[in-house]
């Protein structure tokens, strides 16, 4: 019989993506015997990423600085916008390193599944960026499932009238897939070959 706090331990990390009760308990077990190496680690790691990580508001990146190392940064093109779903998007998109402007997290895509509306995303937070000016392209890398290509449409409609080309990433990505499980040279062709969106 575990103790509470295994117990509770074990619960916590079964919720983690690909771990389930199963791996929860190994990796628990591995840490307990690592008591004075992993384990501080693993300790001091979370409570550094829990004290200094903060969402940039401007562009919803999970960073140390507001706003974050991508929108600080002058050499970044700050004519061109990538919108995305989600900050693992982001990050996946960035580490394919061929769109060099700025992006945007949506923080979700629309869904009449699970309810969520445009007024749940940050959309009228983009229009108010893209209508301040100085933005020539606006690139929708939504991933290329049903909801994603819902939600571009979306957007893309929203975006008429303002003075940008709207353009998505090449068809090409597997249907249903999600960005941050593609490797970076599929996603690199994907934004090379990218599209005016119509
Ligand atoms: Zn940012």
């Amino acid at each position: 019989m575990a103790s509470q706090e295994i117990e509770r331990l074990t619960a916590a990390l079964a919720r983690l993506p690909g771990l389930g009760p199963r791996s929860a308990r190994r990796a628990v077990l591995w840490l307990i015997k690592r008591r004075e190496g992993a384990l501080v680690e693993l300790v001091e790691a979370l409570g550094a990423v829990r004290a200094t990580l903060v969402e940039c508001g401007t562009c919803g990146n999970v960073d140390t600085t507001d706003p974050c190392s991508i929108c600080a940064d002058p050499r970044r093109d700050a004519r061109a916008l990538c919108v995305v779903e989600e900050v693992a998007d982001l990050w996946a998109l960035d580490r394919a390193r061929l769109f060099t402007g700025r992006y945007h997290v949506l923080g979700g895509r629309l869904s009449a599944l699970d309810g969520v509306r445009p007024e749940d995303l940050t959309i009228d937070r983009l229009l108010a960026r893209v209508a301040a000016g100085g933005i020539d392209e606006v690139l929708l890398a939504m991933n290329a499932t049903l909801e994603g290509q819902t939600t571009a449409h979306y957007i893309a409609e929203r975006l008429e009238g303002l003075p940008v080309r709207v353009t998505q990433l090449a068809h090409g990505l597997p249907v249903g897939g999600e960005l941050d499980y593609l490797d970076e040279g599929t996603l690199a062709q994907a934004i090379r070959a990218r599209r005016p969106l119509g």
